[in-house]
């Protein structure tokens, strides 16, 4: 369903191009070209902050992306309040999933710089509709303190 508001065009046309420095340094990222409507998308919500549109290459299908407005390269680049924002339609995508997709869990996930694995840097979250024994969870190679090191990281990492 194409949830749509009125948003005055000086708005959607007018955001700065994102230095698309990793990959492109003079090239709009791919979500630039879907806030611009030069590619279609399968759009979900839309307002002045934020769009949602179906990932082209889904986990499972209906895969969500909630995609800041303005270019951010990564999650820590953007506002709080944007940031906030976008959570919130994540949570609306979450609840759709698991209404209408009979979705049983999600994966609410941000890659953040490519060594996460980030290919686009625009900031999105991924919203991705899960089901029992679907196989689909990511993993992760873990690793193991020694004794007394997680207490250093703990010193360092403390806020
Ligand atoms: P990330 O690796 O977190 O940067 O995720 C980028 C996501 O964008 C991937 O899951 C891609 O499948 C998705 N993607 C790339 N191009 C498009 C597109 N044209 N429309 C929708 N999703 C796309």
């Amino acid at each position: 369903m194409i949830i749509s508001t009125a948003i005055p065009e000086e708005q959607l046309f007018s955001l700065p191009l994102c230095p698309n420095w990793w990959y492109y340094p003079d090239m709009a990222t791919v979500f630039e070209k879907i806030i611009n409507g030069e590619i279609p998308s399968v759009k979900l919500w839309e307002d002045a902050e934020c769009i949602a549109i179906l990932d082209i290459s889904p986990v499972n299908k209906g895969h969500a992306l909630v995609i800041s407005r303005r270019c951010y390269p990564t999650f820590t680049d953007a506002p709080l309040e944007t940031v906030c924002h976008m959570m919130e339609i994540a949570r609306k995508i979450d609840r759709k999933q698991r209404e209408v997709l009979g979705a049983s869990g999600t994966n609410i996930m941000i890659n953040n710089s490519p060594a996460s694995g980030q290919e686009v840097p625009h900031l999105h979250i991924h919203v991705i509709p899960r089901y029992d024994g679907d196989g689909k969870t990511p993993v992760f190679q873990k690793d193991s303190y020694k004794d007394g090191e997680a207490a250093a990281f703990g010193e360092k990492l403390h806020l």
